[in-house]
């Protein structure tokens, strides 16, 4: 039986990539304070803050959601869930979410793609699959959730819009970013992302550097954890292959993560911050090109309703 390294009680988690155990009690205590280092260390957030927190009712943004008032009470926490339509899924997560939020006394909004642009994700792929377009179910849902993350944290006055992606996150983007070639998407890998066009909210990744297998195992000791389902797109995506491989060489070679997370910060802190970002001449959301990506797929799809102009 594995021992806690700091008192000697039996071990709940042990950290190959450090070489230490901890029970239970000192695993909460070593997370809490690891994420409020990685609020320092980053400077993710001032004194005062109005924090909109992209929540799917999944572990990682539960969790996100539970901790953030607890560290500050000064800041004002809102959960933004985004409802794409995937039955069997997240009808499931967003009831864990509601309940959850219900328990804490977290306001929550939930924005459906349905309302948002007349379809589900699931109509969309159906739509797709008749037009023959390339693109897997991630990439709509990818898009689309970014869009109206940052379109409805604006409008709830957000100062910063927080996402629960952790260290197996960020690793496997950089990874797909790579294999891409896409170095402006991996430019903006950073735990705080600013630009200086004031529609953009502020973004934070809150677990940049604390591995998904730490979210899980507190997400789970304290009680926040939810059902366990599985978007059914989830396996037909690249992020599931990288995700695999990824997680095949840190069992091989612990710490593989981290040495790949200095990397990234290596290369970030030799490109500058953020490009200026313009505005999409179709729906006046922030974007990097002509007709920022959301709209793009919506013609593809042909679901852009003809301009009021
Ligand atoms: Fe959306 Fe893909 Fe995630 Fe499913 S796995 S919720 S389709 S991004
Ligand atoms: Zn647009």
């Amino acid at each position: 039986m594995d021992r806690c390294s700091v008192c000697g009680n039996e071990a709940v988690y042990c950290t190959r990539y450090e070489g230490h155990c901890y029970c239970e009690e000192h695993f909460i205590k070593r997370f809490e304070k690891r994420v409020r280092r990685t609020i320092r260390k980053y400077n993710m957030f001032g004194k005062e803050e109005r924090l909109v927190v992209g929540v799917s009712g999944g572990k990682d943004s539960l969790t996100a959601l539970y901790l953030l008032p607890r560290i500050n009470p000064r800041w004002e926490v809102i959960g933004l869930a985004i409802d794409e339509g995937i039955p069997g899924y997240r009808d499931i997560t967003l009831k864990d979410l509601e309940e959850k939020a219900k328990e804490w006394g977290v306001r929550i909004e939930v924005v459906s793609f349905e309302k948002e642009f007349g379809y589900t994700l699931d109509e969309m792929l159906r739509m797709k699959e008749e037009k023959g377009l390339p693109y897997n179910a991630c990439t709509f849902c990818g898009v689309f959730r970014r869009y109206l993350l940052n379109k409805y944290a604006r409008e709830l006055g957000a100062t910063k819009l927080v996402t629960a992606h952790n260290l197996d996150d960020v690793v496997q983007t950089f990874l797909m970013d790579i294999m891409r070639g896409d170095f402006a998407r991996l430019s903006r890998l950073r735990p705080v992302v600013k630009s200086s066009n004031p529609k953009l909210v502020p973004r934070v990744k809150l677990f940049y550097n604390i591995p998904e297998k730490e979210v899980a195992l507190y997400s789970l000791v304290k009680g926040i954890y939810p059902s366990f389902v599985e978007c059914p797109h989830a396996r037909f995506s690249m992020r599931w292959e990288i995700r695999k491989f990824i997680n095949k060489i840190e069992e091989k070679q612990p710490g593989t993560k981290f040495a790949m997370l200095r990397t990234l910060e290596a290369i970030l802190s030799n490109v500058r911050p953020s490009e200026s970002i313009g505005v999409c001449k179709v729906c006046g959301e922030p974007s990097s090109s002509e007709v920022c990506r959301a709209c793009q797929l919506r013609m593809e799809l042909g679901i852009l309703p003809p301009s009021s102009d």
